[in-house]
């Protein structure tokens, strides 16, 4: 068993302890993902066939914000049924934007995030030097990135020669043929990715020969992902549009002509979450609700700890290699 590189975002084990209500940037944030999803529902067909194996075992999951949520019998994948339109127009509000950029909003995440990223930095190094036998002066193109001062501390660290930062809210001039990358990094980018199979296509043709893509998600083979469903405040239209699931990725990989090299899910706090919101578990749900109402905090350790090693917990981290031609 690899060992799991500890990832999960603090700023939800914050938002928990604190409630969300002291959280004044996530409530507007929320507030203005609501205000949108309530006026972009889904117009026309119903998505009929899985966006990632292609199956017509679609069933409806949830729904909130007037959208709808599918669950894919086949590869155990969700998403959300919106239209492509609409997840443009989302991703360029200028609202959010507004927020995201603030000089106050990065401050603050950087002082929460700063030791995390660090971490991520140097485990970078560790896993290219695994698998590329090389850890400094890369070409790297990152997807998504929204921190100033993370950016920076990639495109500063040794791992990186080149840094090439790639669809961002942070405008950053930059040449627009960035040629191939030797890694590739998309952190909780996917979860905003209406077509997965074009985006891992153009990861592909970004990719040298051997290059890896390392990226970490959100995935609807996790337990507070599946346990409490709508009731699960940080999953939300359309900041979460999809949440592939493991097996999900392994074909979305395999189909580019990508090797999986590593699934982790280093999450340590889904069964806090759940706890702390307990009464988003569904009624029916007889044997969760007997458990959190009654398990002592040493069963409860032990069974995120078998969560995390069996790979069921809600974050997770893939490491890719692309396949020699
Ligand atoms: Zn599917």
């Amino acid at each position: 068993m690899l060992t799991a590189f500890n990832y999960y975002d603090p700023e939800e084990e914050e938002r928990v302890r604190r409630g969300i209500k002291e959280n004044p940037f996530f409530r507007k944030e929320l507030a203005l993902a609501e205000a949108f999803s309530l006026v972009h529902p889904k117009h026309g067909d119903t998505l009929s066939q899985c966006l990632i194996c292609g199956s017509g075992e679609m069933h409806t999951f949830f729904w909130k914000w007037g959208v709808q949520y599918l669950r894919c019998e086949h590869c155990y994948s969700i998403m959300a049924d919106v239209d492509e339109a609409d997840v443009k127009l989302y991703a360029s509000l200028e609202s959010l934007k507004t927020i995201r950029s603030s000089k106050e909003y990065q401050e603050e995440g950087a002082a929460v995030r700063r030791g995390r990223w660090e971490e991520i930095v140097d485990w970078l190094r560790f896993r290219s030097y695994r698998y590329c036998g090389k850890n400094q002066g890369l070409s790297v193109i990152d997807y998504g990135n929204r921190w100033t001062t993370f950016c920076e501390m990639l495109e500063h660290s040794e791992l990186c020669g080149v840094y090439y930062l790639k669809n961002s809210i942070l405008s950053r001039e930059q040449d627009e043929n960035q040629g191939q990358a030797e890694l590739i990094l998309a952190f909780d980018y996917l979860q905003q990715v209406q077509n997965p199979k074009d985006f891992f296509q153009e990861v592909y043709e970004s990719l040298a020969p051997q290059g890896l893509l390392i990226l970490g998600t959100k995935v609807g083979s996790g337990l507070d992902v599946l346990l409490l469903r709508e009731n699960n405040k940080n999953v939300f239209p359309y900041e979460h549009i999809l949440m592939p699931s493991k097996e999900g990725l392994k074909i979305l990989l395999e189909g580019a002509g990508m090797e999986l090299l590593e699934f982790t899910t280093p999450g340590t706090f889904d069964i806090n979450y759940v706890r702390a919101n307990k009464d988003g578990i569904a009624k029916e749900d007889y044997f969760m609700r007997y458990f959190m109402d009654t398990a002592t905090p040493n069963a409860e350790a032990e069974f995120q700890r078998f969560i995390q090693r069996a790979g069921l917990s809600s974050y997770a981290q893939i490491i890719a290699r692309k396949k020699m031609a």
